[in-house]
């Protein structure tokens, strides 16, 4: 039998926007370093991802108990629930519109 992760909270998903585009919301309060951003799906919040020194992604999945984010580094549409440990397709985050404008065509 073929067991494939499947993520069951994609329902939830809502169209948000990022509440702080600049970067991580707890670095940018506290003067830190990030080095790739990752967005709540759920809420919005914009935190640093695991290869940075605070991860303040997980920390937010952590606090809130929201299991989806995305990828805010341009040119990436991927995202993750931290529940189901499964990445999701671009396609699969419906309103999935990349918060970074694409360079011109
Ligand atoms: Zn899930
Ligand atoms: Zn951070
Ligand atoms: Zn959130």
């Amino acid at each position: 039998m073929r067991n494939i992760p499947e993520c069951t909270h994609l329902d939830a998903l809502t169209e948000v926007t990022p509440r702080t585009r600049q970067g991580c919301e707890e670095c940018l309060r506290s003067g830190g370093r990030w080095v790739h951003l990752r967005m709540c799906l759920l809420c919005g919040h914009v935190g640093c991802c695991d290869s940075s020194p605070q991860r303040h992604a997980t920390e937010h999945f952590q606090q809130t108990g929201h299991p989806l984010m995305r990828s805010m580094e341009p040119g990436e549409d991927w995202g993750w629930c931290y529940v189901d440990q499964v990445e999701l397709e671009g396609s699969e985050l419906r309103f999935s519109s990349a918060p970074a404008p694409a360079p011109g065509l």
